[in-house]
């Protein structure tokens, strides 16, 4: 190499060294922001954590594809940034920290919106109303908590259902703490139920109905008025998605398309 070859040569090298440390640097820096409106642009994907165990809202069809109420918010969402879909089913009791830790840009899940929640995220408006219900097996009938009384209950892990049983069961000794099952998978819960090793579940009221509907043997035996609410789940640091995401629901809601969607997926029954 003559001198004047040596110098190209280190110009470039030192050019490419300092292009490769900037290149690295930028994507560290985009991983540690959370997601905006623009990354998620950039990016052309929207990811969404969700629990496809909660029909009709997000369950797995026969074909194997998750789908569902907050599955058709959800492209509503993807459609408005003009990105593609992507669905991530993880327990429900891991979506809080799937968001926290980046691994998804939203959490829609049939998520109440709690006060303890709100401390860690942000809720989108709300655009559900639901309460809790007890189911059973068809062999035997609960008219009531009383009916309750040391009984075998089953609840899914991280749920409002798990910590209503807890406060009005477990603490006010109608059931011992040993006689609260949990479960991380509702169709777990419903596959424990079938087997007899417990006698009821509390879970949401509208997938109570849907599940007595589509699994044999099992009937709905009482609601608890409990007045929740759901919201889909934001990091606190993406303000714009928040808005983003807000006026998607406000649009669906105004123009009757989010009734319409609901009567898609509850039906006349
Ligand atoms: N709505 C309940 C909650 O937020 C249950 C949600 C679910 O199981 N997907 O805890």
């Amino acid at each position: 190499m003559s001198k004047v070859e040596r110098k190209w040569f280190y110009l470039v090298f030192a050019v490419l060294v300092v292009a490769i440390v900037a290149y690295l640097g930028y994507n560290i820096y985009q991983q540690q922001v959370y997601p905006t409106v623009t990354s998620i642009k950039n990016k052309g994907v929207l990811i969404v954590g969700t629990s496809a165990d909660f029909p009709p809202f997000e369950y797995v069809n026969q074909s194997g594809a998750i789908v569902g109420l907050d599955i058709d918010i959800a492209n509503a969402i993807a459609k408005e940034l003009g990105v593609k879909l992507v669905v991530k089913d993880l327990s429900f009791d891991a979506l809080i920290s799937a968001l926290q830790g980046k691994q998804v840009d939203l959490v829609i899940a049939g998520m109440t919106i709690t006060p303890e929640r709100s401390k860690v995220v942000d809720f989108s408006v709300p655009y559900y109303n639901a309460s809790q219900a007890v189911i059973s097996l068809t062999t035997q009938k609960f008219s009531g908590v009383n009916d309750l009384k040391n009984k075998k209950i089953g609840v899914q892990t991280g749920t409002t259902g798990e910590s209503w049983a807890e406060d009005n069961l477990v603490n006010t000794s109608v059931i011992p703490e040993s006689n609260l099952f949990h479960y991380d998978k509702l169709s777990d819960a419903l596959l424990a139920l079938k087997r007899g090793d417990i006698d009821a579940i509390i879970i949401d009221e509208p997938v109570a109905r849907m599940f007595v509907r589509t699994v044999s043997g099992v009937q709905y035996d009482f609601g608890i008025y409990t007045g929740e609410q759901y919201g889909i789940a934001i990091n606190k640091d993406s303000k714009d998605l928040l808005n983003l995401v807000n006026t998607v629901i406000n649009n669906m809601k105004n123009s009757g398309q989010l009734d319409s969607l609901v009567q898609k997926w509850f039906g006349s029954g």
